[in-house]
């Protein structure tokens, strides 16, 4: 208390100035700590094998989708990192991007372009971001290819 009480003391002698940065530290600290579980989860898990998207599209677990072709779906993220967040996966089970093969050209193509078109119908009209995450170091918690389309809100950079 006392070294925040030094480096923030303008702020701190009017005690409105001084919750404001309590509190941003804490949502910087929540967010810090809902970033490492993330982390955690992806680390935990083991790439190959049935996955929860498999079973979304076998319908074994209900999911609502915004869109559907005889390629792909997408529907919304469970944990949604942004107000309009959502997953265009195909109905091809390939584990990571990285796996994916010279044949999945076209698939890999069509994956882009109904997110771009999803995202326009879900009112994404001032951008979006389109992140794949691959393998341990992306961060990769779900061993089926998926594009995450997040917007709704204006995104920073770099992501951590
Ligand atoms: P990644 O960490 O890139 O593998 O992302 C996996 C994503 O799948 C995470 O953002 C999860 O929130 C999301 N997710 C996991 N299970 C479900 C589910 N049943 N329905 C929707 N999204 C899910």
């Amino acid at each position: 208390m006392r070294e925040m009480r030094f480096l923030f003391k303008p702020m701190f002698e009017s005690s409105s100035g001084f919750s404001q940065v309590y509190s941003n530290f804490s949502i910087h600290a929540l967010n810090q700590r809902k970033m490492a579980m993330e982390v955690e989860k992806a680390l935990a898990a083991t790439p190959g094998g049935d996955t929860i998207f498999g079973k979304i599209l076998r319908k074994e677990m209900p999911c609502n989708f915004i869109y559907e072709d005889d390629q792909c779906v997408a529907f919304h993220d469970i944990n949604a990192q942004a107000p309009v967040h959502f997953l265009v996966i195909p109905r091809k089970p390939i584990s990571q991007l990285s796996k994916a093969e010279d044949q999945d050209e076209a698939l890999l193509g069509h994956l882009m372009n109904v997110a771009h078109k999803v995202a326009k119908k879900e009112g994404l009209k001032d951008g979006f971001r389109l992140v794949i995450n691959d393998g341990k170091d992306g961060a990769q918690s779900v061993f089926h290819l998926h594009l995450h389309v997040l917007g709704g809100r204006q995104l920073q950079w770099p992501p951590g």
